[in-house]
C-alpha cells in the first residue's frame, strides 16, 4: 500500500472503516486514506459499486462521504456521469 498523496511506501494500519475496509495512515506526510478510496480512484468497477449505493438505496452523500472515504466534488461529478446513462435515474 503507498499513500495516495506523496506515494511513501511508509504507511501504518490506521483501524477499519465501517464498511470493512482498511484504513491507512502515512508516516510521511500524515494523509489518512482507505484501500476503498484507493480503489476509487482507480477501478471503475469501484467507483460504479459506491454510485450504485449512493443513488439507489436511501444512503445521503454525507454517508457515503464518510464510509467510503471519498470526496464530496468526486461523488458529484460521479453522480452527473451516471444519471446519464442510467434508466433507473434518469
Ligand atoms: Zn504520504
Ligand atoms: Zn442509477
Amino acid at each position: 500500500m503507498n499513500c495516495v498523496r506523496c506515494a511513501s511506501d511508509e504507511v501504518n494500519k490506521n483501524g477499519i472503516l465501517p464498511s470493512g475496509w482498511q484504513r491507512w495512515r502515512c508516516l510521511g506526510c500524515d494523509k489518512q486514506f482507505s484501500e476503498w478510496g484507493v480503489r476509487w480512484t482507480y477501478t471503475e468497477t469501484f467507483k460504479n459499486n459506491v454510485i450504485d449505493e449512493y443513488c439507489h438505496s436511501s444512503k445521503t452523500a454525507r454517508q457515503v462521504i464518510a464510509d467510503y472515504q471519498i470526496s464530496s466534488a468526486t461523488l458529484v461529478k460521479r453522480k452527473k456521469q451516471h444519471i446519464d446513462d442510467c434508466d433507473v435515474c434518469a
